[in-house]
């Protein structure tokens, strides 16, 4: 057990009524959704990890945020530091995907290597390649992540992940997701708590595993690149991974912000809870 790690969700931001079809297929009905914004720090000694970044909103940024109504935010590095960590000295970042919103504070952390499929990195590559024509694929795509993370690619300090794989760094593993993103990844983190998992955007809401009216049939989601079939195979590739037990997943979208795990630090009314 000498590979287990300290587990924490950092809140940083909310989105205001978003409609819930636009993003889990079906809910016409459902009307609209807050939903939150997270990412993850994992911590053993020295290390500091995280699992993905969240995204700026200064002047510096892409106006990401405008574009999609998410008018409730925090710094994702102020949240760190109110934990007592600053950008410089996280070591190492999984990124579960390049949407914005889970990569757009990449370049806050000059010291980190970075891990990540090397089918999703690739894949947008070429997909922002494509003529405007195909925006539709890059429209959750912030440009300057890219840019960063070829910089960060020169300079040595990313490993392009093949599929599943253990031990990415001890203790933290990660499994190829597909189907939000074509190189979506998962991830499974040993903590005193046990092997807990990590969604990603693999779902939003649990009621995707679960079943709409629990009656067990997987649910897609409504704002995926990757295609149906992917979707639910990633899906019940995180239900045998929790077996069945919703207290071992940690969604990152999870619009019940947590329950049952303790609130560490409220800042601003942003929750930072420990995992495990
Ligand atoms: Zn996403």
């Amino acid at each position: 057990m000498t590979d287990v790690w300290d587990l924490f969700v950092l809140e940083y931001a909310r989105s205001h009524q978003q409609p819930w079809v636009d993003l889990v297929s079906g809910m016409y009905a459902d009307g609209g959704v807050d939903l939150p914004f997270s990412f993850m720090l994992a911590q053993k000694g020295d290390r500091n990890v995280l699992i993905d970044t969240g995204f700026m909103q200064d002047e510096g940024s892409s106006g990401f945020s405008r574009k999609f109504g998410i008018p409730n935010w925090i710094s994702p590095v102020r949240m760190l530091s109110e934990i007592g960590v600053a950008a410089e000295a996280v070591t190492d970042i999984v990124i579960t995907h390049a949407h914005f919103d889970h990569m757009g504070s990449v370049g806050e952390f000059p010291n980190a290597r970075l891990f990540i499929q090397k089918s999703e990195l690739l894949t947008w590559y070429e997909a922002i390649a494509l003529p405007p024509r195909f925006g539709y694929l890059t429209a959750i795509i912030d440009p300057d992540n890219l840019r960063t993370a070829l910089e960060a690619s020169i300079e040595h300090r990313v490993t392009l992940v093949d599929g599943d794989e253990n031990d990415v760094l001890p203790g933290i593993h990660v499994r190829l997701g597909s189907g939000h993103t074509i190189g979506q990844q998962f991830v499974i983190v040993e903590t005193r708590r046990g092997r807990l998992v990590i969604s990603g955007d693999c779902v939003y809401s649990r009621h995707q595993i679960t079943g709409r009216d629990n009656d067990g049939v997987y649910v897609p989601l409504n704002n995926a690149t990757g295609s149906v079939w992917e979707q639910l195979k990633t899906i019940d590739k995180i239900n045998k991974e929790i077996g069945g037990d919703q207290d071992r997943l940690i969604v990152l979208h999870d619009i019940d912000r947590w329950t049952g795990l303790p609130v560490v630090k409220e800042v601003e009314g942003y929750k930072i809870v420990r995992a495990g």
